[in-house]
């Protein structure tokens, strides 16, 4: 597996999804964090949606299945970019746009299929077939979307204030007053420049 290590700042593994591309959209500074199915998997795994066991069983079926494994890599970024759209626009109490909306609904109507009722020592929970099919993550990823838009917290998604990025987030401050995807990376940028500006002008 690739030593690629992916951050999960946002509160919800959609909007983590979403944030697989560095800096900011369309801007010199933008990055991309997936550029082949095995780091898809491995922010599967990083996310916690995807066990050891199905990713070793998934890095054996995707050598052998390149062409199937790349469309799935491609359905993954067609999903995060409707994400973005959608939850970007929400932020800025714009309405999302309904292409977008219908790739969430596509997603959804084929992730159906492999929902499971699982049974637990706490009760009944949603879960996964088994075993793992290659687009494995998909389905969770787009019910993270689905249960993020229909829930209180459509209200708190927010998108990093810095210019220089594009990353959502649910504000869960108490205040709600979090305005940057992480306080190490773009908060921070943010004190150097207001505390330059403020002695060095
Ligand atoms: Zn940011």
């Amino acid at each position: 597996m690739s030593e690629k290590t992916f951050e999960f700042v946002a509160g919800t593994k959609c909007l983590d999804l979403a944030n697989t591309i560095g800096g900011a959209r369309g801007q010199a500074n933008a990055s991309e964090y997936l550029n082949s199915y095995q780091d898809l998997l491995n922010w599967g795994y990083q996310a916690g949606m995807l066990s050891k066991k199905q990713i070793v069983y998934l890095e054996l079926k995707s050598k052998e299945y390149k062409i199937e494994a790349n469309k799935v890599l491609d359905r993954a970024r067609r999903l995060r970019e409707a994400i973005y759209q959608i939850f970007s626009a929400i932020a800025s109490q714009k309405t999302p746009s309904d292409p977008d909306l219908a790739v969430i609904n596509l997603e959804l109507a084929r992730g159906l299929h492999q929902s499971r009722i699982i049974s637990t020592p706490s009760g009944y929970i949603w879960g996964w077939e088994e075993p793992a099919r290659l687009d494995s993550i998909i389905a969770p990823a787009v019910r993270s979307a689905a249960d993020l838009l229909t829930s209180a917290a459509l209200s708190h998604v927010r998108e990093c204030a810095s210019p220089s990025c594009s990353w959502l987030f649910i504000d869960e401050s108490k205040n709600h007053s979090r305005r940057w995807c992480s306080m190490k990376t773009c908060g921070n940028t943010n004190k150097i420049r207001r505390f330059r500006s403020r002695h060095f002008q």
